[in-house]
């Protein structure tokens, strides 16, 4: 049987393909981050003993042409060849999608973009990534960074001039002023700290939101206001159906909605429906974009 795999920073989720084209997961471990052969374990132990194939979602960008992975949250797959190495350790074939194109595969197939010909799939949470599915299937782009919206240097520091003294972020990938730096949540914690001084939770921040703080609201305003700005140009460009999100911000309804109206007030395109929404796999996406690759991989599950 085919297993799927979710891997994260934190976890190692796992499931199997079901006859009927679902997954469901089945266990999870902690993220064997720092020891290879630990990793290799973590996987192995849940595959059945035969030599059927595994199809995996990684938290990270993965080049399918090299097999080369780059997730720095996790040092012990870093840079390393991933889909050669877990191939000779498993002695099995290994598929590898990154987590935000196997979400949007999962929502463009079976979820809020199913019949939809562009889905953007977008991911809120430690950082900010995206993966686009037109007429069903992924769209890739060269080195297979298509849809990674997070990463270059767009951010205007006064949010159309509604602040000032806000400073531009640092981001992981070496650059300043990143989507991924500002509009993650942990972007968020930054700019309440930069604005007010308060070293708060993003969890935090939106519950003071919700309260009516007015501190929050204004670091929820910048927030939204960042966001929604970038949102739109990638909106423009890919004229997408629907906006499906994923991530630990994604479970902020309220939050969403804000990001949705602030977003279609900016775009050419009078949608009549909302566009950002919460997306219908946004807690299993991994899991369920790895099972539709097995699928288009090898056919119907094995029963
Ligand atoms: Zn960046």
């Amino acid at each position: 049987m085919i297993t799927c795999f979710d891997i994260g920073g934190s976890f190692v989720r796992h499931g199997l393909l079901q006859t009927d084209g679902n997954v469901v997961e089945s266990g999870r471990v902690e993220t064997p981050g720092t020891d290879w052969l630990s990793f290799v374990d973590a996987i192995k132990n849940r595959c059945d003993t035969g030599s059927d194939p595994v199809s995996i979602s990684l938290a990270g960008a993965f080049d399918e042409r090299t097999g080369i992975a780059d997730v720095a949250n996790i040092p012990c797959l870093h840079k390393r060849n991933v889909l050669k190495d877990l191939e000779a350790a498993l002695g099995r074939t290994v598929l590898i999608t990154n987590d935000a194109d196997a979400f949007a595969l999962a929502e463009a197939v079976a979820g809020s973009g199913r019949g939809k010909p562009v889905v953007f799939g977008i991911i809120l949470g430690s950082g900010v990534g995206g993966g686009i599915a037109v007429n069903g299937g992924l769209v890739k782009g060269y080195d297979g960074i298509a849809g990674e919206w997070g990463h270059g240097p767009v951010m205007d520091p006064t949010a159309g001039g509604q602040l000032s003294g806000l400073g531009h972020f640092p981001c992981g990938c070496g650059q300043t002023g990143c989507i991924d730096a500002v509009c993650s949540a942990r972007g968020m914690e930054k700019i309440h700290l930069s604005l007010h001084g308060l070293a708060l939770s993003s969890r935090q921040i939106t519950g003071a939101w919700h309260e009516g703080d007015p501190a929050a609201i204004r670091t929820i305003e910048a927030y939204t206001t960042l966001l929604s700005r970038a949102l739109s140009v990638i909106v423009n460009t890919l004229g997408p159906h629907v906006v499906p999100v994923s991530g630990g911000l994604s479970g902020e309804a309220a939050l969403l909605d804000l990001i949705d109206r602030k977003t279609r007030a900016l775009v050419l395109a009078d949608y009549a429906d909302p566009l950002v929404i919460k997306g219908r796999f946004a807690e299993n996406g991994g899991l369920m974009g790895a099972s539709i690759i097995a699928r288009i991989a090898y056919g119907e599950a094995p029963a």
